[in-house]
């Protein structure tokens, strides 16, 4: 599968932040990592009984499982391209010096809204995708975001779970930026234009990642965030970067993971990072 427009990079609402407990029964339990890495247990009331009754057809790869209905529009799509995702689980393990993923993830692939709805129930729409954490499942509407999905799934599974909504969504930018110079000259182009925002208070997840705003159809969360988390890599390398970003969990916050690992506040690197990005 080519790499997914940018528009579609800014699909997940609640992404990597979110676990479900195993599959046990209908309506099961699910745990949220909040901002502040407090565990919040929620009822999802995914209807497992549905689930099973709709999406019927099932592919299986050496990655992943997926599970569909007959009226997934992209099923076809999604036949003759399978390997593709496999592949794309190797091409994330090496930009990101992973070790190979050894394990399936379950695909849940929703026709439209509609029938997502039919099988969340109670919780608000997906939109394009969204990855859970600890069962390596994600469910989406369509193909899309399943490539920026994916990435969380290995994130979480090989580096650490995610415990910053900025950081877990921007190493999964950053992906897509060492992927497609377009989605890196957008991404540039976007935090040129937001170079006024208050950049440490998203990063320290002060200021809710998906309530930041759009330009060009993507909220600017999104290529800041990948950027930074590409900043960080060249210049400390990205082993100090992993190293950072299970510290985060390990301290439950970016900012006071951060000094630990680089030596100086968030707040000041972020401060460099902007004046890089207004040079540019
Ligand atoms: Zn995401």
């Amino acid at each position: 599968m080519k790499a997914h427009s940018p528009s579609l990079i800014c699909s997940t609402i609640i992404a990597a932040t979110i676990a479900l407990s195993p599959p046990s029964s209908p309506g099961r339990t699910a745990i949220n990592h909040s901002l502040a890495d407090s565990v919040v247990w929620i009822q999802f009331g995914i209807d497992w009984v549905m689930v099973d009754s709709l999406l019927t057809h099932k592919l299986e790869t050496a990655r992943f499982l997926f599970r569909y209905s007959d009226n997934f529009r992209h099923a076809k799509e999604l036949q003759s391209q399978t390997s593709s995702y496999d592949a794309y689980c190797d091409t994330v393990s090496r930009i990101l010096e992973l070790p190979t993923a050894s394990f399936k993830t379950n695909v849940y692939l929703y026709a439209d809204s509609i029938e997502q709805s039919q099988c969340f129930k109670g919780w608000p729409a997906l939109r394009e995708g969204q990855a859970f954490s600890f069962v390596r499942e994600i469910h989406a509407n369509g193909l899309g975001a399943l490539e920026h999905e994916t990435v969380h799934v290995l994130v979480n599974d090989l580096i650490a779970y995610a415990s910053s909504a900025f950081f877990a969504e921007g190493i999964a930018h950053y992906v897509e930026c060492i992927r497609s110079d377009d989605v890196l000259q957008k991404s540039i182009r976007i935090a040129k234009k937001v170079l006024s925002e208050p950049w440490d208070e998203w990063a320290n997840d002060s200021i809710g990642f998906w309530s930041t705003g759009q330009i060009e159809s993507i909220i600017v969360t999104y290529p800041v965030s990948g950027l930074f988390v590409n900043y960080l890599i060249q210049r400390s390398g990205l082993r100090t970067f992993k190293e950072f970003y299970r510290r985060i969990r390990t301290e439950k916050s970016a900012e006071v993971a951060f000094p630990i690992v680089y030596g100086h506040p968030l707040s000041k690197a972020i401060s460099e990072f902007k004046t890089t990005i207004a040079s540019w």
